[in-house]
């Protein structure tokens, strides 16, 4: 595929002796939404992690957006402005309003101008439907109202790559489906990234590709309407099946 925004090629991954990343390759091309899958502890979030520096691996290759990246690479500060990343929990800063939650990297880190980033951040906001909560705090904040934030935050850094690492696991039902939206609303906007999730129905509709893992490796890489009617695997058969109900 051409015109790729990162390629991951052989990742091996240990902690200690146990090896959590194995010969991970895959790809995610511009605009593209590649959903990784995956029972609990198969690596899913030491792979985001590594992606964005969090973590050391000690073998294979990145390329993120044009750049080659090996183990000893060192810039991450540099890559991770353009590789934004959202978690299960949504860490607002707590002493600052929303505002200011949201200038903080664009102008502590890239050295922006305060007056294009705040109108940035307010067309983002308005976008998510949070206009009004410019001035909030974040204890005047739902979990869900925190994490459409914390998503905006990432993205007024100007990403070329999202990575999304479980952002709805620790919300209430009701509150899951605002957050999934925005999400819905970024690919429409042509953003590239690479989600984990374990909304299945919500998989299917943003995924261009699934990739499915089991015990660090990857096991299966389809389109979605594949993926979810004809698993090739019998793992991912028997993980989908923990998605279905019989009476
Ligand atoms: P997932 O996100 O798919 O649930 P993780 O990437 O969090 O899985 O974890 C993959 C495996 O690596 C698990 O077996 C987990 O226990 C192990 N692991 C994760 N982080 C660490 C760590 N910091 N030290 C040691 N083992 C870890
Ligand atoms: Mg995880």
């Amino acid at each position: 595929m051409e015109n790729l925004i990162l390629q991951i090629e052989n990742l091996h991954k240990h902690y200690g002796t146990f090896h959590a990343l194995r010969d991970i390759s895959l790809c995610v091309g511009q605009q593209e939404v590649v959903v990784l899958l995956g029972p609990s502890g198969c690596g899913k979030s030491t792979l985001l992690r590594c992606v964005n520096g969090l973590e050391h691996f000690e073998s294979g290759n990145l390329t993120i957006d044009g750049e080659q990246i090996d183990s000893h690479f060192k810039d991450w500060r540099r890559i991770r402005q353009k590789v934004g990343m959202v978690f299960q929990s949504y860490e607002l800063f707590e002493h600052l309003n929303v505002l200011d939650n949201l200038l903080l990297g664009p102008i502590k880190v890239q050295k922006r101008k305060r007056d294009e980033v705040e109108a940035e951040a307010r067309a983002w906001l308005a976008k998510v439907g949070l206009e009004d909560k410019l001035h909030a705090y974040s204890s005047e904040l739902s979990g869900g109202q925190k994490q459409r934030i914390a998503i905006v935050r990432s993205l007024c850094m100007n990403p070329k790559l999202m990575l999304f690492d479980e952002v709805t696991a620790a919300l209430d039902p009701e509150i899951v489906r605002e957050v999934l939206d925005v999400i819905l609303g970024l690919k429409r906007e042509g953003m590239s990234m690479l989600i984990v999730t374990h909304e299945m129905g919500f998989a299917r509709a943003v995924a261009n590709r699934i990739v499915f893992m089991d015990k660090g490796e990857i096991v299966e890489i389809a389109k979605p309407e594949e993926f979810f009617v004809r698993p090739k695997t019998e793992r991912a058969q028997k993980f989908l099946n923990l998605f279905t109900y019989h009476s």
